[in-house]
């Protein structure tokens, strides 16, 4: 498999390029990307803290746009958090998430800003679960009374996630997809795109592979949640929008498609979810 077969157009839904990893190289890593077949990023804000660091990547370059949003992990307390510094929402905010919200407000008016995310429910870590529903909560109906769509991170979760999607229904990706593959198909049919990165190349991603057998491909997004989830061959190293050359190329052969259909067809994906010029 060549890397960079230019199969483009490459839409990566879901990217943290405001993460640290990239500081050493963020605008020769973004700037080289075009070149490589990268059409559209959305980057993905966690918090207070991020947030403006996202904007400015959408504003610094016309084909990346932002999800504004509080992580579930971001409410990770202090004595939890190991050698990393809490989040904003606890360092600044105390754990009140809804005063972080409300500080978030202005950058919903903002027209590169397209989502609300990324938010979601993580059992992985130990957030209290209470708290995180309730933001979670908080940020879908926030996303209907914007009328954007949301980005829904969802870690050991499931059944939870699913409830409240079931209740409110909003549009938007379910990104990093983890469930079975009939829960994707009842979840698209409901308006919600599933997002496949890396994870879905991992040799024994079995669960991933029905799921993408089970969709349409109208319901497919790629993303990277770069800087992590490389793909195979290049898993472990340093993820960037253009590996997902190789998810393409992995979703093409499951679908015994030409890897053009499985980009072209997930870029328009991403437009229409995103509500971008085609
Ligand atoms: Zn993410």
């Amino acid at each position: 498999m060549s890397i960079y077969p230019s199969q483009g157009p490459i839409f990566d839904t879901h990217a943290h390029y405001s993460s640290g990893a990239f500081n050493a190289d963020r605008e020769a890593v973004l700037d080289g990307l075009p070149a490589k077949g990268v059409v559209g990023v959305c980057e993905q804000a966690t918090h207070s803290g991020d947030a403006p660091r996202c904007l400015a990547l959408a504003h610094a370059y016309p084909w990346v746009w932002a999800a504004i949003g509080i992580h579930p992990e971001s409410l990770l307390p202090a004595d939890k958090c190991g050698s990393a510094p809490p989040a904003p929402t606890i360092s600044v905010y105390g754990g009140d998430w809804a005063a972080e919200m409300k500080a978030l407000a202005p950058f919903y008016d903002d027209p590169k800003v397209v989502a609300v995310g990324e938010c979601g429910l993580d059992y992985h870590w130990p957030v209290p679960k209470e708290a995180q529903q309730a933001l979670f909560e908080a940020e879908i109906r926030l996303a209907l009374e914007l009328d954007k769509p949301i980005v829904v991170h969802d870690r050991e979760a499931h059944a939870d996630v699913y409830a409240l999607l079931k209740k409110y229904k909003p549009k938007g990706i379910l990104h990093c997809y983890s469930g079975s593959a009939e829960d994707a198909v009842w979840l698209a049919r409901q308006g919600i795109l599933i997002g496949f990165g890396g994870a879905a190349t991992f040799k024994g991603a079995k669960r991933a592979a029905k799921v993408i057998d089970a969709l349409p491909l109208e319901s497919i997004l790629l993303e990277t949640d770069c800087p992590y989830m490389a793909p195979e061959p290049v898993r472990g190293t340093r993820c960037d929008s253009s590996l997902i050359a190789y998810v393409g190329e992995y979703i093409a052969q499951r679908k015994g498609v030409p890897a053009e259909t499985v980009f072209a067809q997930t870029a328009a994906n991403a437009r229409r979810v995103f509500r971008l010029e085609p």
